[in-house]
């Protein structure tokens, strides 16, 4: 696989959805006007998957850290 490295530069870059296209958020409801990365699609351009804002991708990584982290442990 060829990899570009453009890791080490202070700019991300950033994707924005497609002319006529809106991103929303699946948790709650908000539009997505850029991210990180690029959302999966299916062969028709269709976007696959559950996109979420940056709150609620924060949101739900914490979350995902807080199940694992088992600070209520019990005796
Ligand atoms: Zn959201």
């Amino acid at each position: 696989m060829e990899q570009r490295n453009n890791f080490g530069g202070e700019e991300k870059q950033m994707f924005h959805p497609n002319e006529g296209e809106k991103w929303i958020c699946a948790e709650c409801g908000a539009e997505i006007t850029e991210l990180p990365f690029d959302p999966r699609r299916d062969e028709n351009g269709v976007i696959s998957g559950k996109l979420y804002c940056h709150d609620c991708h924060k949101k739900r990584q914490s979350q995902f850290r807080n199940r694992q982290g088992g600070y209520n442990r019990r005796y």
